[in-house]
């Protein structure tokens, strides 16, 4: 790479995204979307969108889709903060709270593109390593960081960390918790109030995965105002477009949309984490939309390929850590057969 470019830039490696196929046929179990459709008022809101919309700028404090998010998690709209997807509020974090010569430290494995991010901000990264059942410690030790990205149901794994945890780490800890509830609409418990209450954290939330909306680009960051005003600083003026703010309104609107499908998916997880027990895989107790899993009979690798083959896509981190597993995002209850049968005749059994 050109010597032009950032020493720390040329050496880091880009974050990989999940596979995005033409190929519309393709079983995708491998980006963690949503299979079932966004709520009707969202498609009401996207066929009303006209000229003049577009003609002009975005509200550029997203005052409206504030207000909301507000009223839902009863807090101020002074405490929410709107991304361009929460990857976008990550990195921003990133930049807002983490002194040039400081650390950003994070749970391994997790979410793989905190590593990318410190790697762009030139800082030293704390990965703490988890033990191989995955659990988090009780006091996991990050001393001298100034951010801790905690993936709250963790990825690629989907265990939960206790909200009593949490809330005991965030006290002990000198820096910003962001505490990215990506996946926790699919969960038992939410770290929410301590985002309302503590002075160091922040919860993020996206609309890409309950709300069914990874095409649209809308994350949010609840938390004190002083960390949120900072957020607000720092942003691009207009980083959330003015289609994704009218209709992450009227997604965030329609609550009980989003619960049922949430419902629907958690049952289907069950049934699959059920399914692949039976075929002798390992399954992590999963609270997110996707299953971590270990199979014993043949090696994560393979299956992964041969799945691939058959058009079933399913995310495999080849990383000393993760080798050894599948990360299976949970579809439809069809999709799940389509899974286990696979699978079985890969593996040479009968279903
Ligand atoms: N956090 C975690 C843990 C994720 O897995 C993802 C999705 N890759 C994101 C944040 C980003 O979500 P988005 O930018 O679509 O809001």
């Amino acid at each position: 790479m050109s010597p032009l470019v950032r020493e720390c830039v040329r050496k880091m490696s880009a974050y990989t995204p999940g596979e995005q196929p033409s190929d519309l046929r393709a079983v995708k179990l491998n980006t963690n979307e949503n299979p079932y459709p966004p709520s009707p008022a969202v498609m009401r809101a996207l066929r009303e969108i006209g000229p003049d919309m577009l003609r002009r700028y975005p509200d550029p404090d997203c005052k409206r889709l504030c207000a909301r998010i507000a009223v839902l998690h009863r807090c101020r709209p002074e405490q929410v903060f709107i991304g361009n997807g929460s990857d976008e509020i990550l990195a921003l974090c990133s930049r807002a709270f983490v002194e040039d010569g400081g650390r950003i430290a994070y749970f391994d494995p997790s979410y793989s593109l905190y590593p990318v991010l410190a790697r762009i901000r030139n800082v030293k990264e704390l990965a703490l390593k988890l033990g191989p059942d995955f659990v988090p410690p009780d006091t996991p030790r990050a001393a001298g960081a100034g951010l801790f990205f905690m993936t709250n149901p963790n990825a690629p794994t989907g265990i939960l960390y206790p909200r009593a945890r949490v809330a005991a780490f965030c006290r002990r800890f000198k820096g910003v918790v962001v505490i990215d509830e990506a996946y926790v609409d699919f969960a038992r418990e939410s770290c929410m109030g301590l985002a309302l209450k503590l002075k160091n954290a922040i919860v993020l939330r996206t609309l890409s995965k309950s709300y069914s909306l990874a095409g649209l680009r809308v994350g949010y960051a609840v938390g004190p105002r002083p960390l949120i005003a900072a957020l607000n600083k720092i942003k691009d003026s207009y980083n959330v477009d003015r289609i994704s703010q009218v209709l992450a309104e009227a997604a965030i609107g329609d609550q009980a949309w989003m619960r049922a499908n949430a419902r629907r998916i958690a049952a289907t997880r069950g049934r699959l984490a059920r399914s692949l027990a039976g075929l002798g895989f390992l399954v992590c107790p999963s609270q997110a939309n996707f299953l971590f899993v270990k199979p014993s009979a043949m090696k994560a690798e393979a299956i992964y390929r041969q799945l691939r083959a058959r058009d079933i896509l399913v995310r495999y981190f080849a990383r000393p850590l993760t080798r050894d597993f599948l990360r299976i995002s949970i579809g439809t209850d069809e999709q799940a057969g389509r899974l286990v049968k696979a699978i079985a005749s890969i593996q040479g059994k009968k279903t």
